[in-house]
């Protein structure tokens, strides 16, 4: 039987190219070589979740009561306990039947908002560089990415006085990431005061993406957007159990916040999926009642990390900042080099895999990323190949 051309839908060939797939090249042949990587370049945690957790997901997962269909919004069991760790982290109050929707990973929620707000030609306010989840989810609903560069002159903070008018009237969402993906830079209370405000002047809802609100560094938690007044009136923040708890692989998160935008984004998610695995949620909930000094404890062991390789990067002579929170370095490329050179430099000539800072939009060119997703011997090591070929 004769075949027919298979055609993807324009949403699908107008994506991005797929601007790994060189790199991947360059350490498939470094591989061949026998060459001895130290990965730098994923942003997934490399410890296992916590004993507790995986013990509760083994009970729950025996219970029968846990085999059907879970609830589209999550258990309350599971909201309730967000809302507790909300008040207990940030002071702030949730009611759990309204304010809190259960999420399969932050990923999902933030791929589906624009779906419930969106019309075509409607514009999204996106941070670049910034996870490639919120351009591509925007265009996928037929919405236009306006790119807010995140530069070293305005902090790496969206520069929300340089967002033309015309711009600002066409805008239906706003996405915000601190701690960030991949600069780790934090916002503070006063910032997010003058995102509600803008927020407010021109009608535009704002979704936070504090995936890792709970990976900080010496002592100083990042802020809520919801702590700041208004914050409710204007938007949501999305949150993940995924970096807090290295639970990547087990898909919870979930959206808090302003009740109409959850109702609206529930009601996507209700025609599309089937909510998550309640044994997940129960394991879930013993992450969130946890003792701190379990996520002290994996704290710890990314601030020596980050202090092993944001000094002697500095040493060598590399303009780096050490992150005050999240676990990516970002790191500005020498002189004679762009995103895409020094990062073959160092995967061809150090065995280094880091991930050019233009693959989370044009505005990171100019940078690498690093992460502290591996042991500070190898970090060390790390710095010591680069030492050994220079650039
Ligand atoms: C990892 C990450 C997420 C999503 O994680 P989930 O596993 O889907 O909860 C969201 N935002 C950013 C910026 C991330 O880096």
């Amino acid at each position: 039987m004769a075949g027919f051309p298979i055609q993807p839908a324009r949403r699908i060939k107008s994506l991005p190219p797929y601007l790994f797939a060189a790199i991947d090249a360059v350490k498939q042949k470094a591989l061949a070589r026998g060459m001895d990587i130290i990965n730098l370049g994923i942003g997934d945690p490399d410890l296992p979740t916590p004993a507790p957790i995986v013990e509760r997901l083994k009970q729950a997962a025996a219970d029968p009561k846990n085999h059907q269909y879970p609830s589209y919004e999550g258990l309350l069991s599971f909201r309730r306990a967000v809302a507790a760790w909300y008040k207990r982290r940030f002071g702030v109050l949730l009611d759990p039947t309204s304010e809190v929707l259960t999420l399969i990973g932050s990923k999902e929620g933030i791929g589906h908002i624009p779906l419930a707000f969106v019309d075509p030609g409607d514009v999204v306010l996106v941070p670049s560089p910034g996870y490639p989840v919120y351009p591509v989810a925007t265009g996928f609903a037929g919405g236009v990415a306006h790119l807010m560069p995140l530069t070293k002159k305005n902090a790496f903070l969206p520069d929300l006085g340089a967002i033309p008018k015309a711009v600002a009237k066409k805008a239906k969402l706003m996405f915000l990431n601190s701690p960030n993906n991949p600069t780790s830079v934090v916002m503070s209370k006063e910032y997010f005061t003058q995102v509600v405000a803008f927020a407010q002047r021109h009608k535009i809802i704002v979704c936070h993406d504090a995936a890792y609100s709970e990976i900080y560094y010496d002592g100083r938690r990042p802020a809520s957007f919801l702590e700041v007044e208004g914050a409710k009136e204007v938007g949501i923040e999305f949150h993940s159990l995924s970096k807090t708890f290295n639970m990547t692989g087990w898909r919870i998160g979930f959206a808090v916040g302003n009740r109409q935008v959850l109702t609206a984004l529930g009601k996507v998610k209700s025609n599309l999926d089937s909510g998550v695995f309640q044994a997940v949620q129960e394991a879930g909930i013993v992450a969130l009642q946890l003792d701190d000094a379990v996520t002290d404890g994996l704290r710890k062991i990314y601030q020596e990390r980050r202090d092993v390789l944001v000094p002697g990067l500095k040493k060598l002579g590399l303009a780096v900042d050490p992150p005050p929170a999240a676990f990516y370095v970002w790191v500005a490329v020498p002189k004679g080099y762009t995103s895409a050179s020094f990062t073959a430099h160092l995967l061809e000539k150090a065995g280094l895999l880091t991930t050019p800072g233009n693959g989370f939009g044009q505005a990171g060119e100019g940078y690498v990323r690093m992460t502290l997703c591996t042991p500070k011997e190898r970090l060390a090591e790390a710095v010591e190949r680069l030492a050994r070929v220079g650039f």
